[in-house]
């Protein structure tokens, strides 16, 4: 049977490949653009499961892409939210500190975000922290008033609905499987038949390195799987945080601290923990899948991680396991959560790339081949960052189609 053919095939429905999908689409009107997605919706993956805050952009190594895109993505998004009705509640975050060492990190965290363009942020003290949040506890925090809240599954179905309007097309429960460069045209096997493209763009997200591979690149790193655990504060609980609640984050693993984090209907989230995932996308202990084991298992990058950082590794596990550890860690933030106030939420599956001497991978990655453009690491704050990394995947599609770019 003859190939379907298109233009350009944007693999993953999520954040990125829709935002990507869009903006190329808006640049090149008649460009046959077809975005593929192996589930039965879009964004039902870390887009669809994350924390929903719209970062500043403090943390980020300055000159950095997640620098650039988190400030700058920031305001796009806000503005874009305004322009499609999308609530966006600006709830301001504080990251707070206790002793000379985290005041002192608080303080390279200012400079930081400051250097970063991070508009309006400061060092507040215990009277102010108080006034903005009565129930944490810190004697100095680093306050961002413009951090805010969205329902990033409302953005995900904008950029879709954008993109369809102007031409586009979505398959859902269409799998990408292999690919191979057939005179200078990609062809690929998908579970909905094959198809032929000018150029690819992997958007895969948790599976970004498998597609990689299976389309002829070796991306030099793995996408080894950790499930973030949430407990929420009960409905009685929720008046004892105001905004995001955040502690000083630890420099090697940044990822790893309990935080308090409201959502726009409402509830307020605690956590995450962060354990390995039996699966790409386990998100109970009890999902498992051999071949995504197989594949963190048989990776050189898995032992050096494990090397390097068992230690918080098992601490991670431990807190998985026993509640009242996990209690411990929210009440450095807020001493009066007790374990009565918190239920267990959901959880979410963060695509963490290695390298293979066990680096985690900090900045976003993104790489081409021969037909193909791939997105090989898109963490947080990839989710704020969504309009700029479609902008700037789209200005290399261009480029590669057309030999020009915007
Ligand atoms: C727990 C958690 C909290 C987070 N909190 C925040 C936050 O508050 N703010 C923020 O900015 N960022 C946050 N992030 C990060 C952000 O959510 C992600 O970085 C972002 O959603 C990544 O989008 P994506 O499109 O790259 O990946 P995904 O949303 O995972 O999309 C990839 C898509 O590709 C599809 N796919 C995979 N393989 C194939 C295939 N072979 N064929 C077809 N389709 C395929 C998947 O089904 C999926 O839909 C958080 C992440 C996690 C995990």
């Amino acid at each position: 049977m003859c190939p379907e053919k298109t233009d350009v095939i944007v693999i993953g429905g999520g954040l990125v490949g829709l935002s990507s999908a869009m903006h190329l689409q808006a640049m090149r009107p008649r460009l046959a653009i077809m975005l593929i997605e192996k589930d039965d919706q879009l964004a039902l993956q870390q887009s669809g499961h994350n924390s929903g805050v719209i970062h500043a952009g403090i943390y980020y190594e300055p000159g950095s892409l997640k620098a650039q895109f988190c400030v700058e993505g920031h305001r796009a998004l806000v503005e874009f939210c305004i322009q499609h009705g999308i609530p966006v509640v600006k709830c301001g975050k504080v990251i707070v500190a206790n002793t000379d060492e985290q005041i002192a990190r608080l303080e390279q965290l200012h400079k930081r975000g400051t250097d970063n363009g991070v508009p309006d942020l400061r060092i507040i003290d215990q009277r102010e922290l108080r006034e903005l949040e009565p129930h944490v506890t810190g004697t100095r925090a680093l306050y961002a008033p413009h951090s805010a809240i969205v329902d990033y599954k409302k953005i995900a179905a904008t950029y879709a609905r954008i993109f369809q309007t102007a031409g586009g097309t979505i398959k859902l429960g269409t799998e990408f499987l292999c690919g191979q460069q057939v005179r200078g045209r990609s062809r690929m096997e998908t579970t909905a038949g094959a198809i032929e493209a000018r150029l690819i763009i992997n958007c895969a997200g948790l599976h970004s390195d498998v597609v990689a591979n299976r389309s002829g690149t070796k991306p030099g790193l793995r996408i080894i799987p950790f499930r973030g655990e949430y407990f929420e504060l009960r409905r009685e609980s929720r008046h004892l945080v105001n905004g995001l609640v955040y502690p000083v984050p630890n420099p090697n693993l940044p990822f790893l601290e309990v935080h308090l984090t409201p959502t726009v209907d409402g509830s307020v989230a605690a956590g995450p923990n962060a354990v390995l995932a039996g699966k790409r996308e386990g998100y109970r202990w009890r999902d498992f899948a051999f071949g995504d084991m197989a594949l963190t298992l048989s990776y050189g990058g898995f032992w050096w991680l494990v090397g390097r950082h068992w230690k918080p590794g098992v601490a991670e596990i431990n807190r998985s396991l026993r509640k009242s550890v996990f209690v411990k860690s929210v009440q450095r933030l807020v001493p009066e959560i007790t374990a009565n106030d918190l239920v267990p939420a959901d959880s979410g599956v963060r695509a963490q790339a290695v390298d293979g001497r066990g680096r985690l991978i900090d900045d976003f990655r993104i790489e081409e081949s021969p037909g193909a453009i791939h997105v090989l690491n898109a963490p947080s704050p990839a989710a704020t960052s969504s309009l700029m990394i479609g902008k700037f995947i789209a200005n290399k599609a261009d480029l590669r189609l057309h030999g020009t770019g915007r």
